[in-house]
């Protein structure tokens, strides 16, 4: 007889499900492998990838049961051979072994990659027609149509993992999308959202990190800290969602409870609600269509008492302006965006700039690119090479700027 209890916590009613999670060291990594943890019986591990942390690497593949575990660093595939000697784990390394273990047979892959990284392995997992979860946010934002393309060619099902897409997915009823009037993505405001433009001016790296509401790796941290993640995160909704980008807001939330709201055209708005923990986006990807559970605290809204929502201040937080009129531009705009963001967000979490400069350097790395003449990107290997410009071209400029 099955239980209520047992049935609150099924997660998923078929045989163990084969997963693979590309960026398995990281925050969202982490958290995906604290669930399967948790249900092991549900969920056959086939491989995990990490970049240089051969340590945890090693131990996440050893205790999650893995066949394979992957270091895109060729530097650490020694420590990792070391780590899993003894053991049935496979040891590789480098950009091949990162594909090959991406095209090992699953049902669904985790892309948590951080930044245009994961561009490859995530696109080349889209390629195998099956569930693909979708955190790392920097492949559509650099190559929206192509990644989606590929989706819709290989027949493989998306799903966001982004709290705020994954709310979006939640609240969107597929019989009415073309009753959607509008979709908002809440944000926290991150831990400057009651400074001063004097006081961020000297906002150290520190204090960028302390993030209210979430815990996250550095680099989505400090794009949470200049509200550049709810850039990328409304270029992410485009292109999951069927709407325009004008249909697009975003609301300051201070308490990070509700995540998306979707307004229909009879004024009705869905939206989810939910403590801000990503295992719970996580959980709705790995059990979906189904649910399972998750050890997240459960809202008590009569202890929280009100839940505050205000305009943002794009004098500011400018970085989503930059985002959307990148994104309407739909010239490549995006892919230069996400490029220059990423050399910005490095150079000042190794304290080379200050926080006023990220954007700066955007801005600047965009004019730039623009000068020399710019043309939408119609290939992967064209998105790739305006990647790779606008990286140089942002450098040069760093220098500069130091
Ligand atoms: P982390 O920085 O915590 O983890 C990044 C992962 O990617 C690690 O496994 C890291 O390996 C690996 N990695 C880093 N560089 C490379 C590379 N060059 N090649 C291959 N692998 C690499 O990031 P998060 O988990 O915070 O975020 C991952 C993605 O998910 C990002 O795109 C982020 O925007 C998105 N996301 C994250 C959320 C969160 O709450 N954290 C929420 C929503 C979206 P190693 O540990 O060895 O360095």
């Amino acid at each position: 007889m099955i239980t209520a209890t047992a049935y609150a916590k099924s997660p998923v009613s078929q045989a163990p499900r084969r997963v693979s999670i590309l960026g398995s060291t990281g925050s969202v990594g982490c958290s995906t492998l604290d669930l399967i943890g948790r249900d092991p019986s549900h969920f056959d591990v086939v491989a995990l990838t990490g970049n240089s942390n051969a340590e945890l690497l090693a131990q996440q593949a050893v205790a999650h049961d893995a066949d394979l575990a992957v270091l895109a660093d060729p530097a650490g595939l020694e420590d990792l051979k070391s780590s899993l000697s003894g053991t049935s784990v496979e040891a590789a390394a480098g950009q091949d072994a990162l594909i090959e273990a991406v095209t090992r047979p699953t049902d669904w892959t985790m892309a948590a990659i951080v930044g245009s990284a994961g561009l490859r392995p995530t696109l080349e997992a889209v390629r195998q027609g099956k569930s693909v979860a979708l955190a790392n946010k920097e492949c559509l934002v650099s190559a929206g149509d192509i990644f989606m393309e590929e989706v819709a060619k290989s027949g493989t099902r998306l799903l966001p993992v982004d709290s705020e897409h994954s709310a979006g997915f939640q609240a969107i009823d597929p019989n009415a999308s073309d009753a959607i009037e509008k979709i908002t993505l809440t944000a926290s405001g991150g831990p400057f959202r009651t400074w001063t433009q004097e006081q961020m001016k000297i906002a150290t790296r520190d204090d960028a990190l302390n993030h209210p509401t979430w815990s996250m790796g550095d680099k989505l941290t400090i794009d949470s800290a200049t509200l550049m993640n709810k850039g990328l995160e409304l270029i992410e909704a485009y292109y999951l969602f069927p709407v325009e980008p004008e249909q697009l807001n975003i609301v300051i939330h201070p308490q990070s409870i509700v995540h998306c709201l979707v307004e229909y055209s009879d004024g009705s708005v869905l939206a989810q609600l939910s403590s801000p923990d990503m295992r719970t986006p996580i959980a709705y990807s790995l059990a979906w269509p189904e649910r399972m559970w998750a050890p997240t605290e459960r809202l008590d809204l009569a202890k929280i008492g009100s839940l505050d929502f205000e305009a943002p201040d794009y004098d500011r937080f400018p970085a989503p302006l930059m985002a959307v009129q990148a994104l309407k531009a739909d010239n490549g705009s995006t892919t230069v965006l996400n490029a220059a963001n990423e050399i910005a967000v490095d150079a000042f979490l190794k304290r080379r700039i200050g926080l006023p400069s990220i954007n700066a350097l955007v801005a600047e790395t965009m004019e730039a690119v623009a000068r020399d003449g710019l043309s939408k990107p119609k290939s992967l290997e064209d998105v790739l090479a305006l990647d790779a410009l606008s990286r140089t071209l942002a450098r040069t400029l760093l220098q500069d700027m130091i």
